[in-house]
């Protein structure tokens, strides 16, 4: 551990920009010495599913043995950083609705039979989560979803904003890597890891792909390799099992209070989303439909919809397709309940692949730590948590690679090893 360290991190995502800032901050770093490279494989950071979530904290999110540690360490790089003016840092409330949406509330309407499909839910809220929702009235400055329509609100966890906040994904991600930057580690954007060589008992060297030129490249003489390269990392490292899901979202030009809103929408059995009923298309979902919509800083509102497998992960991040139907699905749904952003703008329409562990499943957390190969070291498979998980998960890896044991927290129970990676 004392000598030089030549340490290659794989993937600039919220995982990749925070490991490396924890890397390049602890206390045994020394840029004599030591050396951090970063390799983002896309144009630029922030390509995946880091600069397209919602950017949702939370001290009720999971897993548990890492959530606390990660949200206090928001709250302190926000401070140090200035992250409310940068990357809009702040607290909210968070609620749930349930709204039943009447036949006169629906302009455009079909008679319709079959082509229906049941709403498949993000899996933000475990079972813990769930029950943390107390009912309670509508808050007078919920302005924003019709009043009239909404049969129950639960609030989530204490009263008030104290164990939920936010970040802008996309600048959160961007500044943490520029802070890292300016701290000594050197990012490298277009450069698609291709093969890490190693032998049983350590890393030799990094081969990658430089896109702009066409060249591979080598680094040599590594002596540690972070492999957080979210849902590509099970093609990265294939024995992490860890792949990706797709799931759409949309940010609307919109100024609103500051709420983050998880949905339970009941639609009247004959609506048709009147993208769909253009297209002569029948309606796409049976039931209600739960899209999650959040009032974010700099004049936005964010709102995801389900996750799909209709299209497998692509080479590269800036090359995920995104399905503008489905898109247009999800505005429409939530216009039905908020006159608000009905008729707001519309900022993007955009994809990204949430990274999850094939055996973990959903609703469980991700690995981090070592691996059976001395200097490959793991953190992924985050899915609906990376960015409230990330500074932790940064924080943690520094002191895997830089002490040889995370002491912030206790995460055994997220051993790569005990995956048989
Ligand atoms: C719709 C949606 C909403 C979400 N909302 C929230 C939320 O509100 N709160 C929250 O905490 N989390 C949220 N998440 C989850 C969060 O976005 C992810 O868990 C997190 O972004 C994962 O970060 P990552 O760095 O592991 O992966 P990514 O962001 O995917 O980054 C991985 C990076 O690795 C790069 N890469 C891939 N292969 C290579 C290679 N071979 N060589 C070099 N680089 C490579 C990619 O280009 C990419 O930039 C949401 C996710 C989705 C899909």
């Amino acid at each position: 551990m004392e000598g030089k360290r030549n340490i290659v991190v794989v993937g600039g995502g919220v995982i990749g920009c925070t490991t490396a800032y924890y890397l390049s901050r602890h206390p045994k770093f020394n840029p004599a010495l030591h050396t951090i490279t970063l390799l983002e494989a896309a144009p630029s950071l922030a390509s995946g599913a880091s600069g397209k979530a919602g950017g949702l904290l939370g001290l009720w999110a999971y897993p548990s043995c890492l959530v606390p540690l990660s949200f206090k360490l928001h709250a302190e790089l926000a401070a140090e950083h200035g992250g409310a003016q940068k990357w809009g840092y702040r607290h909210l409330k968070c609620g749930s609705i349930s709204a039943t949406v009447t036949k006169q509330r629906i302009q455009q309407m079909q008679t319709l039979n079959g082509d229906t499909k049941a709403w498949e839910r993000l899996p933000k809220q475990n079972e813990a989560a769930q029950e943390l929702f107390a009912s309670t009235n509508q808050p007078e400055d919920l302005d924003w979803i019709a009043r009239d329509l909404v049969e129950g609100y639960a609030e989530m966890g204490a009263p008030g904003a104290s164990e939920t906040a936010q970040v802008h994904p996309y600048h959160f991600t961007t500044s943490i890597g520029e802070l890292a930057r300016s701290g000594g580690v050197d990012i490298r954007t277009n450069a698609k890891v291709t093969n890490i060589k190693s032998s049983a008992s350590e890393v030799e060297s990094v081969e990658y792909l430089d896109r702009e030129s066409g060249e591979t490249k080598q680094i040599n003489d590594v002596t540690d390799v972070v492999v957080s390269a979210g849902p590509w990392t099970g093609r990265v490292l294939p024995k992490a099992k860890v792949e990706g899901l797709r799931a759409h979202s949309v940010v609307y030009e919109a100024d609103v209070s500051a709420y983050a809103v998880f949905t339970d929408i009941e639609l009247p059995s004959d609506f048709v989303p009147e993208h769909r009923a253009k297209m002569g298309q029948k309606r796409k979902h049976k039931g209600s439909v739960d899209p999650e919509i959040y009032a974010r800083p700099f004049g936005e509102v964010y709102a995801c919809g389900e996750p799909d497998k209709l299209v497998p992960l692509p080479e590269t991040a800036d090359q995920v397709e995104c399905d503008e139907a489905q898109c247009d699905d999800i505005i429409s749904y939530i216009g039905t309940v908020s006159p608000v952003l009905h008729s707001a703008s519309i900022k993007a329409k955009q994809a990204c692949y949430l990274p999850q562990h094939i055996r973990f499943g959903q609703e469980s957390g991700p690995l981090i730590g070592g691996t059976s190969v001395p200097g490959i070291w793991l953190a992924a498979g985050h899915t609906c948590w990376g960015i409230q998980n990330g500074p932790g998960t940064g924080k943690l890896m520094s002191e895997f690679v830089f002490d040889g044991k995370a002491t912030s927290a206790n995460i055994s129970n997220l051993d790569p090893r005990k995956f048989k990676v």
